[in-house]
């Protein structure tokens, strides 16, 4: 196992060097062995040596951990200081395929970074976290991923006393916009240019090619960005959170807290309990997407062009491609979503069918799903509406643009039993496992969840309580980020 710390290299501002704060009684609940395995990490075979490490209470040879320093606009509002105020980032793994790896422990006690906060986390948002990144790793969808989960043994207070717990999780780099921000906001152009010069070497290296690295950094961003939201909307997923200090550069899914995936379909659908506007909502994540590239535009600004109105140019002529790149995914991902090759004429009859759903409220996943046992007979897929009217009219016109795409019907099924996932992480079996982990200390509904959603475009006989849609009395209306 090796670990090369290149962003503790960087000048002592860009962090605060610090150790975990052990905890009282770590105790393994999970590894990620597979997860582990792709990290090459050698680790000790007993459970009590490996709850320690992934508890933070002993650090593996070669680590040098730190507290990463951020800022970020929260809902709209500039914070120039946030940081990890309750993360630690272990180091960096280089595995011997020469991928870099961040690993980091969230939950981890005070740092410097902490403002009045505990450092910890609770058990629920931990687990949350643990089974919505893996999920959504198995989906395809780019994300940070879940390594191991602990208790902690300690009493965490939030509105009530709570058992803590410590997530480790890897990511590609957990360098964020609000990373950017925060060396803007102090007017450290030599910082901003530092922190654009080490992402470029380690996840845009192909920029440093172009004419201008660093506009061709912004662009690679916005392309990233555009990408990964058009991979959430076409399952259903919504953050939650999508402040620019949530926001990674590299382009993954990160800083799981109030997240949800939609069951009924309503493009408005908002889960947070601290998104009081709809900031957040499902519809608006394009936009906020972009209006965060906005942001990091802006930071990166006088590294585009010594002349400010130039650079304004530069930057413009980025952010107006965002919205088009991001058609251009969701087109993609909505017409394979219906088997079909990507058109525009696809594209309206996925919308078209998103409607429909709509007006009836149907479960997103199902509905997908469904639609790929539909191409010859469309009983079932009629069945989950109130009346047949719309959606038989629509089948008509969907058989009709696979017939003029010359798509067989096994071939449309294929392609939709590879888009439509049958199972997802609903919210109530989420909340279900962890009521049970909290409430009675019982960690198997949340690993047994964890194992079906590690494959979730396989149809599972017997599991079907995973991919049912939740009843009226399991709905969940809101998911809290645990803070
Ligand atoms: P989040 O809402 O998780 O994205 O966190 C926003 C900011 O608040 C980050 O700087 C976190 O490190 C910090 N934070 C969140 N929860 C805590 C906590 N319990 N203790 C200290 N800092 C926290
Ligand atoms: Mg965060």
């Amino acid at each position: 196992m090796t670990f090369d710390n290149s962003y503790a290299r960087l000048p002592d501002k860009f962090f605060q060097r610090i150790h975990p704060v052990p905890v009282a009684e770590p105790r393994l609940i999970a590894l990620n062995r597979p997860l582990a395995a792709e990290l090459e990490l050698d680790l000790p075979e007993d459970d009590a040596e490996l709850a320690a490490v992934f508890s933070g209470n002993s650090l593996l040879p070669g680590t040098d951990p730190i507290a990463q320093a951020y800022a970020g606009h929260q809902f709209g509002h500039f914070v120039p200081q946030l940081g990890d105020g309750r993360a630690v980032l272990l180091g960096e793994v280089v595995t011997s395929h020469g991928r870099r790896y961040d690993i980091q422990l969230k939950g981890s006690g005070k740092t410097r970074f902490s403002r009045g906060g505990d450092g910890r986390s609770p058990l629920g948002p931990v687990i949350r976290e643990y089974i919505v990144s893996e999920a959504m790793h198995a989906l395809g969808i780019p994300t940070s991923r879940a390594l191991a989960m602990t208790a902690t043994g300690e009493t965490v207070f939030r509105e009530t006393d709570l058992p803590g717990g410590v997530l480790t999780r890897v990511a590609d780099s957990f360098v964020r916009v609000g990373t950017f921000e925060y060396f803007a906001a102090r007017e450290d152009e030599d910082a901003v240019r530092q922190l654009a010069d080490y992402v470029i070497d380690r996840h845009y290296p192909q920029c440093r090619d172009a004419a201008n690295p660093y506009v061709a950094l912004f662009g690679a961003v916005c392309r990233a960005k555009a990408e990964l939201v058009a991979r959430w909307l076409c399952v259903g997923f919504i953050h939650g959170v999508m402040n620019t200090d949530n926001t990674a550069v590299s382009g993954q899914t990160i800083d799981y807290g109030p997240c949800a995936f939609m069951d009924a379909y309503d493009p408005a659908r908002v889960f947070s309990s601290i998104d009081h506007q709809g900031r957040y909502g499902f519809n608006q994540q394009a936009n906020i997407a972009m209006w965060n590239m906005a942001c990091l535009g802006g930071c990166l600004l006088p590294l585009f062009h010594a002349d400010p109105e130039q650079a304004r140019k530069e930057g413009d002529a980025v952010i107006e491609g965002f919205a088009p790149a991001f058609t251009a995914r969701y087109r993609e991902g909505l017409c394979r979503k219906i088997g079909l090759e990507p058109s525009n004429h696809g594209f309206e009859l996925a919308r078209n069918l998103l409607g429909i759903m709509h007006r009836d409220r149907t479960d997103f996943t199902v509905t997908f799903r469904t639609l790929a046992e539909s191409t010859a007979d469309d009983a079932g897929l009629v069945g989950l509406f109130s009346s047949g009217e719309d959606i038989r009219a629509w089948t008509g016109s969907w058989r009709a643009a696979l017939r003029d795409q010359g798509i067989s019907d096994d071939a449309a099924a294929r392609v939709m039993r590879d888009a439509n996932p049958a199972c997802i992480p609903r919210n109530h079996r989420i909340e279900e496992a962890i009521r049970a982990a909290e409430d009675k200390g019982d960690f198997q509904p949340a690993l047994r969840l964890a194992e079906v959603l590690a494959r979730p475009f396989e149809a599972q006989p017997g599991n079907d309580r995973y991919a049912a849609p939740p009843r009226p009395e399991e709905l969940v209306h809101q998911t809290f980020c645990g803070t």
